[in-house]
């Protein structure tokens, strides 16, 4: 086992690092090896070949998992990924982040993550049914409302839901809309859940400029990644008068020092699939737009963005994590020593999850609350998290990503030692 007293000097991968967060926290809890070997190991990995027929006849093979992490604290529960640079253990390190994440927000979930090795972009609508359809298959026996349920993630949205939900349905002879969260409205998906993510991000963004003395109409903000949660981040902080001054995505990054006018942003990216070519803006690179000197940095894209080789260029005061793992461990130390204050992604991605939450307990109630409720009680959880978060770094002196996994493991290990042993 990794203890924290191993100087992390290079990055790693996000096993790695997910790993050295955990080590971190069971030293600092005092637990035993017993215990870290428990929280350290997913408690069950599939790793399926997915046989796709293409449009053309071909037949291809791909390669699809699922990780669940942890159950200690209920059904397991993370989102599916499709994406060309999906691999075992990045699926192993989202699962583990997906447990912290539940546990910290006290939802009664456990942590899990699956994932496709598939450029979804390469794919026509209908070969992207079918692999889905096959994958759900393939997974079937370990999933469902009480055992893990799927959610959207990169490369998939609420059509692929759609797709597992019906394929599930479809196995088991009955309708069961509770085996995915994120799915449409029309087949018993929350209102809210599409914006979840993205409003949560903002809420705690806006809580860290307040507690750094920072108002969010004087406030500027860069997003990378502008997906379903960089887009709705920078929106939402644009309706809260933050000034969002530069966007990127996976072909090209914009920048407009007076602030982006982001509804016409987003009709840009209806039309061409990327911010590149927006008019009202200049072209800047990847690299700039991390090293922008702005109130804030929300990274929306994929993990390991800010790492060794980059961190020390981080100019912003706070970088709020919408995506998961964005920072490494060795980026991490660079930022604290340069005293960025990081929003850890467990505690500013949470939004997803407690709205997942949200539909899954209507789905199992058959009763739906209005878009007003679940944005409420979203606001409410997410202000609660960021406060205990808050509350626990000032007590035991920690960053405020050592406070969210510390107290996420602690309630994790206490489901643990409360159930037990079996046998
Ligand atoms: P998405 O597929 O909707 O969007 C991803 C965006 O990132 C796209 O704009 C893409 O062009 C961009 N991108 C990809 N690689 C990039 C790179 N190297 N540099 C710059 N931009 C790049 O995915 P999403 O659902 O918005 O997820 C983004 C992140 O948020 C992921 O880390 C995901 O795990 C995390 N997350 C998502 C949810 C959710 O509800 N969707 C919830 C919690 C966390």
């Amino acid at each position: 086992m990794t203890t924290t007293t191993d100087v992390i000097l290079t990055d790693a991968g996000p096993l790695d690092d997910a790993l050295a967060q955990l080590a971190g926290a069971v030293e600092k809890l005092g637990y035993g090896s017993g215990m870290h070997q428990l929280l350290a190991k997913p408690r069950r990995e599939m790793s399926v070949s997915i046989p796709l027929r293409r449009d053309n006849g071909d037949v291809e093979v791909l390669s699809g998992y699922r990780v669940q992490h942890n159950f200690s604290r209920g059904p397991a529960k993370g989102g599916l990924r499709f994406s060309p640079h999906v691999s075992l253990d990045e699926v192993r390190a989202l699962a583990m982040w997906m447990t912290w994440k539940c546990a910290l927000l006290d939802v009664p979930y456990g942590g899990a993550k699956g994932g496709i090795t598939i450029d979804p972009t390469q794919y026509s609508t209908g070969e992207l049914s079918r692999v889905t359809r096959r994958y759900t298959s393939e997974i079937l026996p370990i999933i469902g409302p009480e055992k893990d349920i799927p959610a959207p993630d990169i490369g998939t949205d609420e059509q692929t839901m759609a797709w597992m939900m019906d394929t599930f349905s479809a196995n088991v002879g009955y309708t069961v809309p509770s085996v995915v969260t994120g799915k449409p409205v029309s087949l018993g998906g929350s209102l809210g859940r599409s914006s979840a993510t993205s409003k949560g991000v903002v809420h705690v963004a806006l809580a860290a400029l307040e507690y750094r003395g920072l108002t969010p109409s004087f406030a500027t903000a860069a997003v990378q990644g502008f997906g379903k949660v960089g887009a709705g981040s920078a929106q939402f902080l644009a309706e809260a008068g933050v000034k969002v001054v530069a966007v990127g995505d996976q072909y090209g990054s914009i920048h407009n020092s007076n602030g982006l006018d982001i509804p016409a942003l987003q009709a840009h990216v209806a039309a061409t699939g990327t911010v590149r070519g927006f008019g009202d803006s200049e072209p800047i690179d990847a690299a700039a737009l991390l090293g922008l000197e702005v109130d804030l940095l929300v990274p929306a894209a994929v993990e390991g963005v800010i790492n060794a080789d980059n961190a020390a260029n981080i100019r912003a005061l706070i970088v709020v994590e919408g995506a998961n793992g964005p920072t490494t461990a060795a980026a991490d130390k660079i930022l604290a020593a340069n005293s960025v204050l990081v929003v850890p992604d467990i505690l500013a991605n949470a939004g997803g999850v407690i709205v997942s939450y949200f539909e899954w307990v209507q789905g199992n109630q058959a009763y739906w609350w209005t878009a007003n409720e679940v944005d409420e009680r979203l606001e409410t959880r997410m202000i609660q998290g960021w406060r205990c978060v808050l509350e626990t770094s000032i007590r035991r002196e920690l960053s405020l990503r050592e406070a969210a996994t510390v107290t996420a493991v602690e309630r994790v290990a206490d489901a643990h030692l409360t159930r037990g042993l079996y046998p």
